[in-house]
C-alpha cells in the first residue's frame, strides 16, 4: 500500500465538517461516502493526481512527512522537482525560426536531440546531457515536474523525455494545477527533503532555500535584436565545460552525499541547509 493510500484509510482530521476523514472524491468522501464541502478551507484539490481528489492539510502534511522519512530511510532517495522550459530544453514556434535556422526543420526529422511537436507549431530542443542527467539523477532522487506550461504541452514533452514515464510517473504539476507562483504544497515530500532546479528563481516566493537555479538555456534565436548568434546559427550547443545541468548534477550529488552521511541523523537533515553550507564553504 503507497503512503497516500494510508493516509487515505486512516481518519485523523477534526477540522472538517461532515466526517473525520482525509480525502474526498468530486465532494463524496472516499472513505465513508457522505459529502464534504469542497469549498471548505482545509482542503486542496489534488486533480492532477486523480481528477476531483481534494485532501485535509492534515492529510497533505502527514504524507509529506512519511514520503520522506520512508524514502530516505528505505533507498535512500531524496526528492528532485524539475522545471522544464529553459533548465532541461528549449522550445520555439516553427513560425519564428529565423531564415538561417530554417534548415532545422528537417533536421527534427532524423536528431534524436531536437523535434517537432506533432500536435503543434512547436520545435523542441533537449539541452546536452539532459538523458545522462535524468537517468543519473533518478538514482539519488524520486523525480517530479513542475511547469508553467499547460498540461497538454507537458504530456507532449514527457512523450519525448520520459516516454515509459520511468523517471517521473505521475508527478507531473503544470499551470493547469498552480497558474501564477510554484509551491511545493503539491509535492509529496517533506520542505526538508526536496530540490528544486529551475532557471526562474522569482516562481519560487516560498522555496528558496529549496532551489538550486541553473542557468538559462538558449538554443534558438530569442529576438531579432539579440547580437550574438544563438547555437542554432551556429551550429554549436553548450558543451561539457560551460554545462548547466552538469554543473547542477554536481551540486545535487554534494547534497545527496552529505544527507546520507551518517544514518543515525537521517530524520533532522535538512537539504535546505546543506545547500547553504556547500554555499558558503564555496564562497571561502
Ligand atoms: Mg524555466
Ligand atoms: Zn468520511
Amino acid at each position: 500500500m503507497s503512503v497516500l493510500e494510508t493516509v487515505i484509510n486512516n481518519s485523523f482530521s477534526p477540522y472538517t465538517n461532515t466526517c473525520f476523514h482525509a480525502a474526498s472524491l468530486h465532494g463524496i468522501c472516499v472513505a465513508c461516502n457522505s459529502m464534504v464541502d469542497e469549498h471548505y478551507l482545509y482542503r486542496r484539490p489534488f486533480d492532477h493526481l486523480s481528477p476531483g481528489l481534494q485532501l485535509t492539510h492534515d492529510a497533505v502534511a502527514l504524507t509529506k512527512r512519511l514520503a520522506t522519512n520512508s524514502s530516505s530511510l528505505g533507498e535512500q532517495k531524496l526528492h528532485l522537482v524539475l522545471d522544464l522550459d529553459h533548465t532541461l530544453l528549449h522550445t520555439t514556434e516553427v513560425s519564428r525560426l529565423t531564415e538561417a535556422e530554417k534548415y532545422l526543420i528537417g533536421e527534427a526529422r532524423i536528431r534524436d536531440d531536437l523535434w517537432k511537436l506533432k500536435s503543434s507549431d512547436f520545435l523542441v530542443k533537449l539541452r546536452p546531457f539532459v538523458r545522462d542527467f535524468l537517468r543519473e539523477a533518478s538514482k539519488m532522487f524520486t523525480m517530479h515536474v513542475y511547469t508553467m506550461g499547460t498540461r497538454s504541452y507537458a504530456e507532449s514533452i514527457l512523450k519525448l523525455i520520459d516516454p515509459d514515464r520511468f523517471y517521473f510517473g505521475h508527478r507531473v504539476i503544470t499551470r493547469d494545477e498552480s497558474p501564477c507562483t510554484k509551491t511545493l504544497d503539491f509535492v509529496f515530500a517533506d520542505d526538508r527533503g526536496v530540490m528544486i532546479v529551475d532557471d526562474t528563481r522569482d516562481v519560487w516566493p516560498d522555496h528558496q532555500r529549496n532551489l538550486i537555479e541553473i542557468s538559462e538555456y538558449n538554443y534558438f534565436r530569442k529576438k531579432s535584436s539579440q547580437h550574438s548568434k544563438p547555437y542554432s546559427e551556429e551550429k554549436t550547443d553548450e558543451s561539457e565545460n560551460d554545462s548547466g545541468l552538469v554543473k547542477v548534477f554536481r551540486l545535487l550529488k554534494e547534497v545527496h552525499c552529505r544527507f546520507f552521511r551518517v544514518r543515525e541523523e537521517l530524520e533532522s537533515k535538512d537539504v535546505r541547509l546543506l545547500l547553504q553550507e556547500i554555499e558558503e564553504s564555496n564562497r571561502v
